[in-house]
């Protein structure tokens, strides 16, 4: 196979759209909450906390918070490597299988639990989140469970659950969010017993320390309802078979140690069985493990969020200037309160939507999109405000502070380290797209053939008698509802304001929507902007209804004190779901639009003088050091 053009923006979606789950596996509040229904009864009450499962997981999570208290972080930073020491250990607690079924001998424990692991593990050190959470959100055991065989479960789970590291390798130099273009392929040979792998695969985290690696590879089209489409298949791949090769280490500006790497793969020979699931179903397989495998970010971010949160606020307290500590000027006052709010709707969002995956019955997907990118988004800010709050200190090493006496908070190395957040496991702009196309989904299956130019008469005339009888219920009942009713959801006590605000909120969002499809027609997939607005209140609704069933539940088991967090979330996040609404078609989209365009063309390239260019390097070295593999096999 020669080298590959790149794919057309229609093949990318065409890819992306073969590898959606086009059925949904159970019902989604975040999916009635965009067609302008308040579903609280599949959110609230809370999840309850599981106190068997939380006594069966308390020895594990006991050895390590006591091995984590021990970890230097700042050697690993400073070395950029994690000493086999440190994984060994991890090992010999069963770190490796945390969630691994204990017949393969793993420890048998729950998604909550092993995500209440990564948040005590992120609260300490990115870079061994990154090697225990490559390898169990994305890595080898969160598909083998979703989608391996008996046979496969029972030859890879005991390797795995023993510590042998995996790796989840779909990224390419060209295909970052876009699968469409991957070149990485494999085709069969011996009579189909064996693939032939050839390709390269980038930033692979764990792929410089793993013994397994699940490679995403393009096979031979197959041609569907007459069309040639593209395959994708899921390989595991031993790397210890000849072929495979770690061309390049790849360094960050943060996760120092991160195992991350540029793997190659040189006509590698993988045993039919070694395809996981099923030939053409390696995207799809990729998509749903991220699904799953996203529920981990949210929850070590609010981990993360608690750490910096504690550190803040002590600092406020103590750090005395202008005659009083600085947490008392107004300032700084603010971004305590709302670290300590947004932290709380961070946690309840994650314990919401872990707790309705576990539940089953449930299709979290959404859910878990809007939790990643809303976590990842406002736990940027909770560290860039607690940088902002430590002055000075904030922007220093935590070593040059231990060296001169004071107390050396890591927030310079938070910062690095999390900034990567919002761009790997699907970006925060990918991420508001794969949300945006399932809050229109339903409106597109039912109306889309009547503006589609290729849909059939016969199509047509269908998709009419759709919107006949949907639409005359649906549209009116999204005028009236129980927020509209003074007292109504009364058993939130001081929140129900808010829940109230919610359900009229979510209405309103369910109309916008409508208005956006019937205003601008086929021309509202071009409009990101008009989407992600449309996306960002979904979320901010989602947020304020998690957080609003969080702490009723706590306030009903004696903490009332999480009312008063529950309440400040919720005021702001009223205030953003307005602004979102007013600005909802944009004040200025269009003008932002063009002047991007010319700034590309480069119209406005006399902005750029007097500087020393980035573009240029100073070596010369124009041309990449290595050449990248060529698809040629
Ligand atoms: C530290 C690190 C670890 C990683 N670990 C792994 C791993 O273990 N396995 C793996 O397979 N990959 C891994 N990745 C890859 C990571 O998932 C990708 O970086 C990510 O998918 C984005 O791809 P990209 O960086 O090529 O960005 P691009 O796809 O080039 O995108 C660049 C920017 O454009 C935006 N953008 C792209 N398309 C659109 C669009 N249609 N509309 C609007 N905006 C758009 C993106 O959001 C982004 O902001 C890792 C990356 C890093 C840096």
């Amino acid at each position: 196979m020669a080298t590959q053009p790149l794919a057309s923006e229609q093949e990318a979606r065409d890819v992306a759209e073969a590898a959606r789950e086009s059925e949904w596996s159970g019902p989604s509040f975040v999916r009635d909450l965009f067609l302008g229904r308040f579903r609280l009864d599949l959110v609230d009450p809370y999840p309850a906390e599981d106190q068997a499962e939380i006594a069966r997981a308390a020895p594990f999570m006991h050895t390590l918070e006591e091995f984590l208290q021990r970890v230097d972080s700042e050697m690993i930073d400073r070395t950029g490597e994690i000493p086999e020491e440190y994984v060994q250990e991890l090992r010999d607690m069963g770190a490796f299988g945390i969630k691994i079924p204990t017949e393969y001998g793993g420890l048998g424990l729950s998604y909550s639990s092993y995500v209440k692991a990564m948040a005590m593990v992120t609260s300490k050190d990115g870079s061994l989140t990154a090697l225990l959470s490559a390898h169990q959100s994305i890595g080898l055991p969160q598909p083998l469970k979703l989608f391996g065989s008996e046979e496969q479960k029972r030859k890879f789970f005991p390797r795995l659950a023993k510590g042998a590291i995996s790796a989840f390798a779909l990224t390419e130099v060209d295909a970052g969010s876009d699968p469409a273009n991957m070149h990485t392929h494999a085709e069969p040979i011996d009579d189909s017993n064996h693939w032939l792998l050839n390709g390269e695969k980038l930033w692979c985290t764990n792929g410089t320390r793993a013994e397994l690696l699940l490679v995403m590879a393009r096979t031979p089209d197959a041609v569907v309802h007459g069309k040639q489409r593209k395959q994708i298949t899921a390989f595991i791949v031993e790397t210890s078979w000849p072929g495979v090769e770690i061309v390049h280490r790849c360094r960050f500006m943060g996760l120092k140690a991160i195992e991350n790497g540029v793997i190659r793969f040189h006509n590698v020979r993988v045993p039919k069985e070694n395809i996981l699931w099923g030939e053409g179903k390696g995207l799809k397989l990729a998509l749903i493990t991220l699904n799953t495998g996203r529920l981990t970010l949210p929850a070590s971010v609010a981990g993360g969020g608690k750490a910096l949160l504690q550190a803040s606020r002590t600092w406020a307290a103590e750090r005395v200037q202008w005659g009083a500590p600085i947490g008392k000027h107004e300032a700084v006052a603010q971004k305590v309160a709302m670290m300590a709010a947004n932290t709380y709707a961070m946690e309840a969002i994650s314990g919401l939507t872990v707790g309705l995956a576990e539940r089953g019955n449930y299709d979290i997907r959404l859910e878990a999109a809007i939790a990643k990118m809303y976590n990842t988004e406002h736990g940027w800010h909770i560290v860039d405000d607690a940088l902002q709050i430590r002055g000075g200190r904030g922007y220093e090493t935590s070593e040059s502070l231990r060296a001169r006496g004071e107390r050396p908070i890591p927030i310079e190395r938070a910062m690095r380290d999390s900034r990567i957040n919002l761009i790997f496991e699907g970006s925060s702009e990918i991420m508001r797209l794969f949300i945006a196309r399932e809050a229109v989904d339903h409106h597109f299956k039912t109306a889309f053939a009547l503006v589609d130019k290729h849909a059939s008469k016969g199509e047509k005339a269908a998709a009419l008698g759709r919107v006949m009888r949907f639409y005359p219920t649906w549209y009116p009942a999204r005028w009236i509802g129980r927020g509209q009713v003074p007292g109504s959801f009364a058993q939130f006590g001081k929140l129900a304001g808010h829940v109230r605000f919610a359900e009229r909120h979510a209405r309103k969002l369910g109309r916008a929507i409508f208005h956006a499809m019937v205003r601008l027609g086929p021309k509202l997939e071009q409009r990101q902007l008009v989407l992600f607005r449309a996306v960002d209140i979904g979320a901010e609704l989602f947020a304020m209804t998690a957080a609003c069933s969080r702490a009723r539940s706590e306030a009903a088991q004696g903490r009332k004190e999480a009312i008063a967090l529950a309440d400040l979330f919720c005021r702001a996040a009223r205030v953003r779901v307005a602004r979102l609404f007013d600005d909802f078609y944009g004040h200025y989209d269009r003008e932002m639009y063009r002047v991007a365009q010319q700034v590309m063309r480069g119209d406005h390239a006399w902005l750029e003088t007097g500087i020393i260019s980035m573009l240029e390097d100073p070596e010369g070295a124009d041309a990449p050091a290595r050449q990248p593999a060529t698809n040629a096999v």
